[in-house]
């Protein structure tokens, strides 16, 4: 096995930067799914797969934004309340009305359009007017309470991009546009396993030595919560055949593997082995905390990501490198987390070299201003930690000492959809 690692792993002895590794994953990513034509009311969630360009303006055609009565505002009098007479009644719904006459008000209601001619429309609740006139008061606002074509999205804009995940906005402003029906990327299909001769079933009485599995309920659910569909396939037992011969079988039939445990480089260790006897190994080891060992391969064209055993790394390391690639591999456009900047509650001391990840809780201070505390319990096995932070503080690799106020980067759960 020594033999094997020298060899065939020689460039993975040194360990790579987290910047580099998620330049090299994006670097390397395309959608790989097929299209698909979903209705609106089921594109939640969905990615699309076409620009939604606007046909038509929204609004198609000027109209009145309040209930009252448009107006044009030159037969207002200067300096005086001005009475003019109603000419036309004007519901929404309706067909396109004449032009207003001049030196005359239509009653007009929110969302009728707007009649050629007028250029205000003032609210019923600013005038006085019985069913022949209006009396509109001196000193009236101009131009406004009408909501012009075009003014949200104009015919040919380009609205909506190819690599968007619809949200219930977007498919609002699908529906605004007059789209019933979207091309969006099929969905990614996801293979998830574990392994370790001490991991068991939830339910199920583990024996002396055994533990539950805890790692793929967290995966699958991490998965589905990104739209892919989620093959389970079990708990793999530590030997080098059993794994090669999961992973030949489940590159056939899945766009994407992911594993954990058994990445590292113990005797036990299989993953990186297996990927290599089966594909190619992009990186293995990485300079993290929590984690290091992350495998990331293909298995011809199935990519494959072994996480590292510890709960706390898998669930890390999957909303770090895991989910935008999963994203990206769905036809997303690859989702760059947005990192705020607040200050810490909390001194640290950390070891240069590295990328960490801290669990982590948003605060107000005395003051009333955000700040950010570390979670009091960082271990790579508390799974709790994760369970009671909000997200995660990554400290930079050149980082050695944080101070209480200093400024350090918060990256919220709800950007990996785990929130
Ligand atoms: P390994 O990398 O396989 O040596 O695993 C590292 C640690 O994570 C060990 O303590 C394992 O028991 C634990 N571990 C591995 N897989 C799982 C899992 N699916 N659920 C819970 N703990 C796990
Ligand atoms: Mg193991």
């Amino acid at each position: 096995m020594a033999t094997i690692l020298n060899d065939c792993f020689a460039e993975h002895h040194k360990l790579l930067p987290a910047e580099e590794a998620l330049a090299r994953l994006r670097a390397g990513v395309s959608p790989v799914v097929g299209c698909e034509e979903v209705s609106l009311a089921n594109a939640k969630g969905r990615i699309l797969a076409q620009n939604l360009v606007s046909p038509n303006n929204v609004p198609p055609f000027n109209n009145a934004a309040v209930d009252g009565y448009a107006f044009n505002s030159q037969d207002l009098s200067a300096n005086i309340e001005t009475t003019l007479a109603i000419s036309a009644y004007i519901a929404a719904g309706g067909e396109t009305p004449a032009p207003l006459q001049s030196g005359s008000a239509a009653r007009i209601f929110t969302g009728a359009p707007l009649p050629a001619g007028a250029d205000t429309v003032i609210m019923q609740e600013d005038v006085t007017a019985d069913e022949q006139s209006v009396s509109i008061p001196q000193h009236t606002k101009t131009g406004i309470n009408w909501r012009p074509a075009g003014e949200d999205m104009s015919a040919g804009e380009t609205v909506l991009l190819a690599g968007h995940r619809l949200r219930p906005q977007d498919i609002g402003c699908a529906a605004a546009m007059g789209y019933a029906k979207l091309s969006v990327f099929k969905r990614l299909k996801v293979a998830v396993f574990s392994s370790g001769n001490e991991i068991y079933e939830p339910g199920q009485t583990p024996p002396e030595g055994g533990i539950f599995d805890v790692n793929r309920y967290m995966l699958m659910t991490q998965v589905r919560q990104t739209g892919a569909e989620v093959s389970d396939l079990g708990i793999l037992p530590d030997t080098l055949d059993a794994t090669v011969a999961a992973l030949d079988l489940a590159a056939k039939n899945h766009d994407l593997i992911l594993s954990s445990g058994g990445v590292s480089t113990g005797d036990k260790d299989h993953i990186a082995h297996a990927i290599n006897q089966l594909g190619q190994i992009n990186f293995w080891r990485l300079a993290i905390k929590p984690g290091r060992p992350l495998a990331f391969g293909h298995i011809a064209n199935t990519a494959l990501i072994g996480f590292p055993g510890n709960p706390v790394a898998t669930g890390v390391c999957f909303m770090r490198f895991g989910f935008p690639l999963l994203c990206a591999l769905s036809g997303q456009i690859w989702p760059e987390p947005i990192k705020l900047t607040l200050p810490a509650a909390f001194s640290l001391s950390k070891k240069p070299g590295r990328t960490e990840w801290l669990r982590a809780n948003l605060q107000v201070d005395t003051n009333g201003r955000s700040q950010v505390d570390k979670h009091p319990r960082q271990g790579s096995g508390i799974l709790t930690s994760l369970v009671g932070a909000d997200g995660l503080i990554e400290l930079c690799e050149s980082s050695t000492r944080i101070e209480i106020g200093d400024a350090v980067s918060f990256l919220p759960f709800s950007q990996f959809n785990v929130a």
